[in-house]
């Protein structure tokens, strides 16, 4: 759609640098043992590479490539200069004891830190990492370059140069692009019925937000156990203290167990798939009955069914315009750092909400425009800000 140039498309199919090490660490009872982990650098023509750090036994090269590229769109979607990277490890991290945990996120650290730095390549946490992690790179970083910057990570604890609201960033993102998408269709948020797949960072959040800030009615959530409904809605706190105390959202007393099946396809206003990719396929797509679909997660819905709840009229928050909140704070949490000035939760609140809300407008206008779904839409905004900019700097030498 965008004519682009055979010899640009080749430049943007792969990444610029890819980083695969190999490295040994020494475990709790004495022996030793290698892991591989990378660093993919996919393009910087926005600015300094940024994507997160993935610590997982399923990491393989490819799946970090892919992710390294998802994170370039995603930032160009919401307008952060940034290009994108991803990392990872392959290795369990709940096999790990805290110790091991340690020493493999130091190593690795020092493995990329010729490629990584606060105006280069900032990482930031993903599935298996967590603001400790983050700690650790950082103060790795410190010890091996001297290079005292708050701003070489992202997602790092409070206490040593994190921002206010990242936690809840990527929810809060998503509410703010629904209530954007609500707000043009002239549809009333309060009372919405909604339906959430996954209860972690993401779909708690969210479901927390939805029902402390918008006043929705949340009708289903699920974990990877299953899932349990209430046509009279759930409230998400007690839904939280259930799953901490049995270590599953089912059995939550007032609340009937569906399968995470019949949560996708539950009479609603809002479905947020935010748990895995892949979790709404074409026979669900047939199925689903939701007025509109918020991709929380990456990769929730597969291309088949997106082309079937196009043609069924549903919209489509795509997750690259989604869930894009996190790195939009990420994005705040280092530029905080690098003017070591810190914003109130209030600043990072309406600073999220701007960006959101201009990004969807972005992507609605263009889906309305070229009569496309807003997935192709956001592809596009995001293919055609990066040629730009590779145009406008030009070839070296
Ligand atoms: P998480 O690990 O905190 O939570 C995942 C949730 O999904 C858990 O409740 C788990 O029980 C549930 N789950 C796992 N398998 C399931 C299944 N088969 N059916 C139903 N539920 C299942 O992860 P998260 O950080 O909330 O991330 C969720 C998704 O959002 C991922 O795709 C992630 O890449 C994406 N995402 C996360 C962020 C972020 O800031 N955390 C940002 C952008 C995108």
């Amino acid at each position: 759609m965008l004519e682009l140039d055979s010899q640009v498309i080749d430049r943007l199919k792969v990444p610029k640098r890819t980083l695969e090490c190999n490295f040994p660490i020494r475990m709790d009872d004495g022996s030793v043992r290698n892991f591989t982990g990378y660093r993919v650098q996919h393009n910087s023509v926005r600015g300094p590479f940024k994507g997160g750090i993935r610590y997982h036994p399923g990491v393989t090269l490819d799946e970090v490539k892919a992710l390294s590229i998802w994170m370039t769109w995603k930032c160009a979607v919401v307008g952060v200069p940034f290009g994108g990277a991803k990392g990872g490890v392959i290795c369990d991290p709940k096999a790990l004891s805290l110790g091991e945990l340690e020493r493999l996120t130091r190593r690795f650290t020092s493995e990329i830190v010729p490629i990584i730095g606060p105006d280069v390549d900032i990482p930031a946490p993903d599935i298996g990492t967590n603001a400790q992690v983050m700690a650790w790179i950082m103060d790795t970083y410190w010890a091996l370059t001297g290079d005292c910057s708050l701003a070489v990570v992202t997602g790092k604890p409070l206490e040593i140069g994190g921002s206010l609201v990242r936690e809840e960033a990527t929810s809060r993102g998503i509410m703010d692009v629904i209530s954007a998408a609500f707000q043009e269709r002239r549809m009333d948020i309060n009372g919405a019925r909604v339906a959430i797949q996954g209860f972690g960072n993401v779909g708690y959040n969210a479901a927390r937000l939805l029902y402390q800030e918008m006043g929705c009615k949340i009708i289903a959530l699920s974990d990877s156990s299953g899932g349990i409904s209430s046509p009279d809605g759930l409230d998400p706190l007690k839904v939280y203290d259930h799953k901490r105390r049995t270590g599953s959202v089912q059995g939550f007393e007032g609340a009937q167990d569906i399968s995470n099946e019949e949560l996708l396809e539950m009479d609603c206003e809002l479905l947020v798939p935010a748990a895995l990719e892949d979790a709404i396929t074409s026979r669900i797509a047939e199925n689903v009955k939701a007025r509109m679909v918020v991709e929380g997660a990456n990769g929730p819905t597969t291309p088949e069914a997106d082309e079937i709840l196009f043609q069924r009229n549903i919209p489509l928050l795509p997750d690259i315009l989604a869930n894009a909140g996190g790195v939009t704070v990420s994005y705040f949490e280092w530029t905080q750092g690098l003017q070591r000035l810190f914003w109130t939760k209030e600043e990072v609140r309406s600073q999220l909400k701007e960006k959101m809300t201009v990004a969807y407008e972005r992507v609605s206008a263009m889906a309305e425009k070229e009569k496309v779904n807003m997935r192709t839409a956001a592809n596009l905004l995001a293919l055609h800000d990066v040629v730009k900019a590779m145009d406008i700097r030009g070839l070296f030498p």
